[in-house]
């Protein structure tokens, strides 16, 4: 079990933020924590005839801006204070894109791993009955996270419809195309991240063709990240991801690159690659950690919070120069003035993978149009909104001599703050 609490993590960097925008005490008593809370129980009639009841919740952090905004995670070790945290980062994240957004976020104590299609179904579809009221369109809009996919998010859909008695595909994003979701979704959030990165390699004057990588993760975004990432001609050098068999992770390593279409081909829908197919296309097996110690020039965790700590960042090699943090939260606030203090470039999480919750967006757009537009289309309107977000981040960031992190936390949290005062709350 990690020492470190991500809601607490959350609350530390908001603080901060709080500080240095002079927040006064309401303002800040109502931002530091979630404005509402649901914790609940779904039983599931398993396969094997039992009964299982699974630990449940939906937060909502703040919808000033808009109706909450956020996905559902579905992971044997989530707990509340984990769906706390992300739905603070939802906030901010809806926030320094700029779209009109709050946060949400929601989770389910399971492991999708070991349930048969059928028992997912259910799960799906008893947490929806048990939210009906407390989620919609315009209240609070649901989308896939980690271990949950565009499947989850169509049973969810059509309980949601069967109860609202009609069609309201703007209730949850992350839809496959066949069920009113965008082109692009998909590869949205890996994409976003490396748009981004590619923005701040050309500020920093570094070709992207020069440069390496090593991924952590192998779930949605990191592969969508590294496709592009080496499609533009970087080089993924080690990835690792969880093996469920062996109850932890490997790192596969290739010197001369990882082909990152062929992984694909061998990993399963959760995100693992297949050990001995690999082992078979001479993959090197290292140990998980050692993605962090690869002599590289980007590091992109793209898996789970509290990652890069301070007790594992010695281990990053000197020739780091930028974390592109594809997750939410991968790097502990106790961490983040040692990468300050070796200069390493930071892209924020909640500004790094904001290209799925902007996608999202577009999705609703689409839907309440019931009009939509082509993958190019979508993906040039993600571009341009992700490199707006980033300049107006790295801008403050270089002006102020700030911390990336700091300059997003700045730009998030005043936008928030206006929203507030403008309802009269604060
Ligand atoms: N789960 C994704 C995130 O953490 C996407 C959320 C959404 O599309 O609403 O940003």
């Amino acid at each position: 079990m990690s020492q470190y609490n991500p809601f607490e993590n959350a609350q530390r960097q908001f603080d901060g933020a709080a500080e240095f925008l002079g927040l006064d005490s309401g303002t800040k008593a109502l931002l530091r924590q979630p404005m509402k809370e649901l914790h609940f129980t779904v039983p599931v009639k398993m396969d094997d005839g039992s009964v299982k009841v699974f630990q449940a919740f939906r937060i909502k952090h703040n919808d000033a801006r808009g109706p909450a905004k956020g996905g559902i995670r579905f992971h044997p070790h989530e707990t509340v204070d984990t769906v706390r945290a992300l739905s603070m980062w939802m906030t901010w994240k809806c926030a320094v894109v700029d779209i009109p957004l709050g946060g949400g976020k929601g989770g389910i104590v399971c492991d999708p791993r070991e349930m048969s299609d059928g028992e997912q179904e259910r799960l799906c579809r008893g947490y929806i009955r048990q939210l009906f009221s407390q989620v919609g369109p315009c209240i609070d809009v649901p989308a896939p996270d980690v271990m949950t996919n565009g499947q989850h998010m169509c049973w969810m859909l059509d309980e949601y419809e069967t109860l609202a008695g009609g069609h309201y595909p703007g209730f949850i994003t992350g839809k496959p195309v066949a069920l009113g979701g965008s082109l692009g979704r998909t590869e949205a959030t890996g994409f976003g991240a490396v748009y981004m990165l590619c923005r701040l390699l050309e500020n920093l004057n570094i070709p992207v063709e020069s440069t390496t990588a090593s991924v952590q993760g192998f779930g949605n975004v990191a592969e969508y990240a590294a496709l592009l990432y080496t499609q533009l001609g970087g080089k993924v050098v080690a990835i690792s991801c969880w093996n469920q068999a062996d109850g932890c992770a490997y790192t596969f390593k290739k010197a001369g690159g990882c082909d990152i279409e062929q992984l694909r081909s061998i990993k399963d829908k959760f995100g693992s690659i297949d050990k001995d197919k690999a082992l078979a296309l001479g993959y090197e097996l290292l140990p998980g950690g050692d993605w962090l110690s690869q002599g590289v020039d980007i590091l992109i965790p793209a898996a789970l919070e509290n990652q890069i700590t301070p007790s594992v960042f010695p281990n990053i090699s000197k020739q780091v120069k930028i974390i592109c943090e594809a997750a939410n939260g991968p790097t502990t606030p106790d961490c983040d003035p040692l990468v300050k203090e070796r200069g390493i470039w930071l892209i924020p999480d909640f500004l790094c993978n904001a290209g799925g919750v902007t996608c999202s967006y577009f999705e609703q757009v689409q839907c309440n149009m019931n009009y939509f537009w082509s993958r190019e289309e979508v993906l040039d309107k993600l571009n341009s909104a992700m490199i707006k977000a980033f300049d107006a981040v790295y801008e403050l960031a270089v002006n102020e001599k700030l911390y990336m992190r700091d300059a997003a936390y700045s730009i998030a949290v005043r936008r928030v703050v206006e929203a507030v005062k403008l309802r009269g709350w604060i």
